[in-house]
């Protein structure tokens, strides 16, 4: 197999590296991480500028509006916007990165054209109502109700951990419509409008002190039937999508930040001596170098099966597993590195790094905690048993 850039590659690579390099010197500083609203807007501006200039859903099909790149290219497009600093994708997470790739495989041709356009360009940024009380790890077992009324859905319960709620406009909800229907059965997948009359967000705050996600209370909300995506019911079978992505892709470019913070680990450590005293720590960095190599090929894989079949396949939980735990390594490793510097935010050269770590420890819940990606992979890959049965 060939790994080189094909000439076309090659020449997408020069195209998005020369626009890199005019855009980014221009762009203002990022804005204070507690600030939600202003890094909403910061967010959304520069998906506006990928947008104009032809960069917005590289990798979506062309006919859901994308640039219809290639597998190579989009890998292209994460290596490069992430090597000259480009900003992260932010607040525009959820909608770019598994409501939009869901509506796109899912919806129907009028949701694609309401919902696509606005996750493209930046306009209209979106949460993930998954997660209740008493339904996290065990999504089916979510009690929120949708009751069908005329051309509506009647929505209440409530919601947890929804990211980005306080700045969203759109959230993928899951709701029970069918109650008296075998758990799995009775879920529908709805688009709920963040604004509508019975929707209350309470912020919640994290160990880093930002209100990064929240509570969602929803009173008697009015949802119309046509803004559901996928059959009344099905919603388990389209939530499987949303999650494969969620596993599967959604974290790709982390993996070119993760493989460049490890570069700039071993600069510190001989800066600071530790890389000529410690040969165990050099071991534990050239291993986790290797382990986050064979990361960007399973993010390959992923993207291909994706692009190739509409989706990533159940290897997905394979990739949100062993890509969270060596994050979480990675940002220990650092720690060994800073030594006491790591203990404190203050101003230092380790406080980006204390920032990751802390940042990092949610790493192996979001998205599905790693035992549960665990059962998945011994169950579903590796095709064992459920506990209990021969
Ligand atoms: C930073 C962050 C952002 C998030 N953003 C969102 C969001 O935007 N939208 C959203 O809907 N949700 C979001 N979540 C919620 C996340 O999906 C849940 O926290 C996660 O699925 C775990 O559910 P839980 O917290 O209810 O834990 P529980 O399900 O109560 O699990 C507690 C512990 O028990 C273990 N456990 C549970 N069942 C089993 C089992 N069968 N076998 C083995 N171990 C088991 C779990 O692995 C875990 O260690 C976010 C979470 C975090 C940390």
């Amino acid at each position: 197999m060939d790994l080189q850039d094909t000439p076309a590659e090659a020449a997408f690579r020069r195209g998005l590296r020369d626009w890199l390099g005019k855009v980014l010197p221009d762009l203002p500083p990022p804005p204070d991480p507690l600030d939600w609203p202003a890094r909403r807007a910061y967010d959304t501006a520069w998906q506006r500028r990928l947008y104009d200039a032809g960069y917005a859903g590289v990798h979506w099909p062309r006919e859901v509006g994308g640039q219809g790149a290639t597998p190579a290219e989009y890998l292209i497009f994460l290596e490069e916007t992430e090597r000259a600093g480009a900003p992260y994708v932010g607040a525009n997470f959820v909608g770019l990165l598994h409501a939009g790739p869901t509506i796109a495989a899912e919806g129907t041709a009028e949701q694609r054209r309401r919902w696509l356009p606005g996750i493209l360009s930046g306009a209209e940024v979106w949460c993930q109502g998954f997660s209740e009380p008493g339904a996290g790890s065990d999504l089916a077992a979510l009690r929120t109700r949708a009751v069908r009324d005329g051309d509506d859905y009647v929505v209440s319960g409530s919601k947890l951990w929804t990211s980005h709620a306080e700045v969203a406009d759109w959230c993928e909800l899951l709701v029970r419509t069918d109650p008296a229907a075998p758990r799995h059965r009775g879920i529908s997948w709805l688009v709920l409008p963040m604004d509508a009359p019975g929707v209350t967000v309470r912020p919640l705050r994290t160990l880093m002190g930002t209100a990064e996600f929240a509570e969602l209370f929803l009173d008697e909300v009015r949802v119309p039937v046509a803004n559901r995506v996928g059959a009344e019911n099905d919603g388990w079978r389209v939530t499987m999508v949303t999650l494969s992505f969620e596993r599967g892709t959604a974290f790709a470019g982390e993996v070119v930040a993760c493989r460049r913070a490890l570069v700039e680990l071993a600069g510190l450590a001989r800066r600071n001596g530790v890389w000529e005293a410690d040969p165990g720590l050099r071991r534990s960095l050239g291993l986790l170098a290797a382990r986050f190599g064979a990361l960007w090929r399973l993010v390959q894989w992923n993207v291909s099966e994706a692009q190739g079949g509409g989706v990533p396949g159940p290897g997905a939980s394979v990739f949100k597993l062993c890509f969270s735990e060596a994050r979480q390594e990675l940002y220990d490793l650092a720690a060994a590195v800073l030594g006491s510097g790591a203990l404190v935010l203050a101003d230092g050269e380790g406080d980006d790094w204390t920032a990751q770590r802390l940042q990092g420890l949610s790493y192996t819940i979001a998205a599905g905690t790693s035992q549960i990606q665990r059962n998945i992979v011994a169950q579903r890959v590796l095709g064992l048993p459920k506990p209990g049965r021969a």
